[in-house]
């Protein structure tokens, strides 16, 4: 069933910036009428500086570019998708190595009046702070949702499934775990072998510890003085409480015997897998605010963690999302809410592609619906659907923690005894995304590209770009 123009409702979408920006384009451009409401310039959140629309409050960097990387991936799936975050970051890229870097003071501008010249786009400058009566309605908002809003959606999704801080562990990939050192055993044998454990001596604990304290860390900014959840204090913090806190934290070696001593260690550090494929896993209660190359540092040391690649670093800092996965069907819907839609970091999602990349797909969904097509959902084997597939999935026990997109996110190839370097398996991986994505374009309406192409070729093994908040 088909609808005439006229009766499709219009769309208000609070927050104009990477989310929402590209929300409204996807749905202008499909002939859904768009109420745009941002509060700058009467008010900015903390971190902006200006009161230009999808501003980028820190690094200009939307990361690497390389196919062989997920974050250059999803950008080239961005590209082919028509994103509009894309083409003014095509049209304002600065020289950056194996990164896609912006010029900021010509990024937010040019964004500014790409919405703006869009037919179907009212602009209107206000702070929205209750969920607007109006349906369909898009809560865009970003990390830093001002307070208002934020409590309003507490009052209607339950205090206990809006988080204000992140307080994130970091990953590392599974095949860069040492298994000649590390093992796997779930503590008192309990709940099957899901855990990986690496163990450390007295000395090595009291090595670890010494370089934990001395280490460099995030400062945090003025508005983001975190007063930390005893439930997850960063792993800095505890270790200053006493040199043995850890050791009787998440340190703790307990019901775990080291098959190669028979003994148990002094101290474990527990690995937990974030994917069903256990391609990954992250570091049981090691949240931190080390920077990241001293993350890489002392992380290194714990034994058979020596040359672990990281997929994700540690972080905790000021973060307004959702429990993604309890409260947000497949179109990014809040279930108890119908009309009421979720796009960008407010969703779950973390980075400014990412967040980019959820306006997208919510603005494509909630066209699809409102002009009675079928709603598409992109494959899980795309950089696209491993968006989706972060937003769908249960970690860490049901504690939600937003993520940047990584390769866990996406399944991985049957390589049969295949052994491959990285760089070829990502290429691979890259490959199989880009075949089935073509197909959903055709689903959404065959989009022009943002702009020529961008990524550097799969053997470009050049380090991501990188942003401050993440600690680089
Ligand atoms: C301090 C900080 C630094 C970051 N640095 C990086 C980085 O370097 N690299 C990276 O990849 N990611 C970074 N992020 C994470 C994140 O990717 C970006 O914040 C990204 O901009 C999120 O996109 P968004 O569209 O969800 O929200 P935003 O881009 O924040 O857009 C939300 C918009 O909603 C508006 N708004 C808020 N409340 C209301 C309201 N009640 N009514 C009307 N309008 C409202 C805001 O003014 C804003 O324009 C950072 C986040 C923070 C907080």
């Amino acid at each position: 069933m088909s609808h005439s123009l006229h009766e499709i409702p219009e769309v208000t979408i609070v927050g104009a910036g990477l989310a929402g920006c590209e929300a409204a384009v996807q749905l202008a451009r499909r002939g859904v009428r768009v109420r745009l409401s941002e509060m700058k310039p009467k008010k900015r959140t903390p971190a902006q500086t200006s009161d230009t629309l999808a501003e980028l409050v820190c690094s200009n960097s939307l990361r690497g570019a390389s196919l062989t990387n997920a974050v250059g991936l999803l950008k080239e799936e961005l590209r082919l998708s028509g994103s509009v975050v894309m083409k003014a970051a095509l049209k304002t890229r600065v020289p950056a190595g194996g990164a896609l870097a912006v010029d900021r003071e010509r990024f937010s501008p040019l964004m500014t009046e790409l919405v703006r010249s869009e037919p179907g786009i009212e602009l209107v400058c206000a702070e929205v702070e209750t969920i607007p009566a109006e349906r369909p309605v898009i809560l865009a908002t970003g990390p830093l949702t001002s307070d208002a809003l934020a409590a309003d959606l507490a009052l209607h999704v339950g205090q206990e499934h809006l988080a204000y801080y992140d307080a994130i562990a970091p990953i590392v990939s599974a095949d860069s775990i040492d298994f000649g050192i590390a093992w796997r055993q779930s503590r008192y044998d309990k709940g099957g072998n899901d855990y990986v454990n690496c163990p450390l001596s007295r000395d090595e604990y009291d090595a670890f510890v010494a370089a934990l304290l001395a280490a460099e860390k995030v400062k945090p900014r003025e508005f983001e003085q975190v007063r930390y959840f005893e439930g997850c204090l960063p792993v800095e913090v505890m270790a200053e409480r006493g040199h043995e806190t850890l050791a009787f934290g998440p340190m703790k070696p307990v019901g775990l015997v080291d098959p190669r001593t028979g003994k148990r260690p002094h101290a474990v550090v527990q690995l937990r897998p974030e994917d069903e494929a256990m391609t990954a896993y992250n570091l049981v209660g090691f949240q931190t605010r080390m920077t990241w190359p001293e993350q890489r540092r002392v992380l290194g040391t714990i034994p058979g963690l020596a040359q672990a690649e990281f997929l994700r670093f540690g972080a905790v800092h000021r973060n307004t999302f959702v429990d993604a996965p309890v409260l947000l069907d497949g179109t990014m819907q809040l279930r108890a809410l119908p009309g009421v839609y979720l796009a960008g970091q407010l969703a779950g999602v973390e980075g400014y592609v990412e967040s980019a990349a959820g306006g997208l797909l919510c603005g494509i969904f909630l066209a699809q619906a409102l002009l009675g097509q079928a709603v598409t959902p992109p494959p899980a084997t795309t950089a696209l659907g491993g968006i989706m597939t972060h937003l769908a999935r249960r970690q860490d026990k049901g504690r939600y923690q937003p993520s940047n997109l990584t390769w866990a996110h996406l399944p991985p190839m049957d390589l049969g005894q295949k052994r491959m370097k990285k760089p070829a398996r990502y290429a691979l991986l890259a490959e199989r995304a880009l075949a089935e994505l073509a197909p959903w374009l055709v689903a959404i309406g065959s989009p022009e590209p943002s702009g020529p192409p961008f990524a550097t070729p799969p053997d470009d093994a050049a380090p991501e770009g990188s942003g401050c908040r993440t600690g680089t």
